[in-house]
């Protein structure tokens, strides 16, 4: 089932043009890595699938809703529902503990602390952090700190995981032990991931590659 289809994007910064026709398809559960060199789109191509960046021209569709001309709140409701999100670094807020910050996407859809704080320690404790908890974000590990990340993008039983360059600030064996973790979490909750990373060995967690190249997704696909 195709959960998630771009067709067409077109996305211009000033006179840069981030994408020209880019287009691409997510299905129900499946893992797929944007592979590409620095600058050909990517991050840019995944924040218009996100319906964080609005394109200048083509379709967004989930599930058969059009995310392109979505009002804003019914779009930040689609996010903040069915979405859930890694970046590289700098997403977690450092005024609260890692428990805190776990449980946060279900506080602010209205889950009662005490449930928000018990799923946000299952969760944790399924990414090996529960030892961090009570820490704050910067006295964690970068590894630890992205899989705190990864628990809080997944805590909310979301249908797609955005990740760009989610291991983009570890070194290889933290960066594995993340991408590890990550995808068998989705696997196991039938969460598609969409991976933006220009590292090949983070890019064999997939399922499927996609190689972008000056703002156009190719129909260069990597099935594994
Ligand atoms: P070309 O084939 O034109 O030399 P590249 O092989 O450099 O192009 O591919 C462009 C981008 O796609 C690079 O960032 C590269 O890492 C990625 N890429 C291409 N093929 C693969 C592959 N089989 N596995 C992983 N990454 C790939
Ligand atoms: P990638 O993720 O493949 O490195 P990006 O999508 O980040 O590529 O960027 C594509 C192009 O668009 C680059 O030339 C980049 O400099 C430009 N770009 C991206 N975001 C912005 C922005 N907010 N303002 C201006 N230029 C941008």
């Amino acid at each position: 089932m195709s959960l998630l289809v771009a067709q067409d994007l077109h996305k211009s910064f000033g006179r840069t043009r981030a994408l020209e026709g880019a287009g691409l398809t997510i299905r129900a559960g499946e893992i797929v890595a944007v592979m590409g060199p620095s600058g050909s789109g990517k991050s840019t191509l995944l924040h218009c699938l996100a319906g964080i960046l609005p394109p200048d021209s083509g379709t967004v569709t989930y599930r058969d809703r059009e995310l392109t001309t979505m009002s804003d709140s019914a779009r930040s409701e689609l996010r903040r529902t069915e979405f859930g999100f890694v970046f590289q670094f700098g997403q977690l807020v450092p005024e609260l503990t890692c428990l805190e910050n776990v449980a946060l996407p279900l506080r602010l859809s209205g889950v009662k602390r005490r449930d928000a704080e018990r799923a946000a320690r299952e969760w944790m404790a399924r990414l090996e952090v529960d030892a961090v908890a009570d820490q704050r974000p910067g006295e964690t590990s970068g590894g630890q700190g992205q899989r705190v990340a990864v628990a809080r993008a997944l805590v909310t039983g979301p249908k797609v995981v955005f990740a760009d360059e989610p291991t983009g600030a570890l070194d290889s064996l933290n960066g594995e032990r993340v991408m590890h973790l990550l995808t068998t979490a989705a696997r196991e909750t039938g969460a598609a991931v969409v991976l933006v990373t220009h590292e090949p060995r983070v890019a064999a967690y997939s399922d499927r590659e996609v190689v972008v190249r000056d703002g156009r997704s190719r129909d260069v696909e990597f099935v594994r």
